[in-house]
């Protein structure tokens, strides 16, 4: 489910200059110059993702310890060069970051997939989101007054009780 990546290419001609079109995972379409494209290593690039793929999936299936990360930033920082990737999708993902509930949940990644994963703080729940936005997500999705669905569900068995 943390599946992505580019899906389709195209040579265009943008505002002039030689770009590639692109469609990212999450169905924008989005336009590279050329010489970004020449400058940026695309071999590690594509090796850290698939890297940070891997441990979101073995994270959101319990086999695998979210790392303690630093302030500010994912658990799992893919830790690439962003201009050379999806602008929306960058874009999106560093407004969960910003904006998300810190007392409350860990971002854990989700930078060019599918899913934004958060794990809660209190039990350790994990908790995605699909990160397909097409329109003003800010407003519309209110990233800041996210709660845990596991924990809720527990708070209401206990007052069932
Ligand atoms: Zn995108
Ligand atoms: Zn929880």
């Amino acid at each position: 489910m943390f599946s992505g990546a580019v899906l389709s290419t195209k040579f265009s001609k943008c505002k002039g200059v030689d770009a590639i079109r692109f469609n990212c995972q999450n169905e924008h379409n989005f336009y590279l110059a050329a010489n970004v494209i020449d400058e940026v290593d695309i071999d590690v690039i594509k090796k850290r993702y698939k890297q940070s793929r891997i441990t979101l999936e073995r994270i959101h299936d319990g086999s695998e310890e979210a790392p303690e990360g630093n302030a500010g930033e994912p658990l799992v920082n893919l830790d690439v060069d962003n201009s050379c990737w999806c602008p929306h999708c960058v874009d999106y993902f560093y407004n969960c970051l910003e904006v998300h509930n810190k007392q409350v949940f860990k971002l854990v990644g989700g930078l060019f997939t599918k899913y934004v994963l958060y794990r809660c703080n209190e039990k350790g729940h994990m908790f995605h989101v699909k990160s397909i936005r097409k329109h003003k997500y800010q407003s519309q999705f209110k990233i800041q007054d996210y709660t845990c669905p596991d924990c809720t569900k527990d708070e209401r068995e206990e007052e069932r009780r």
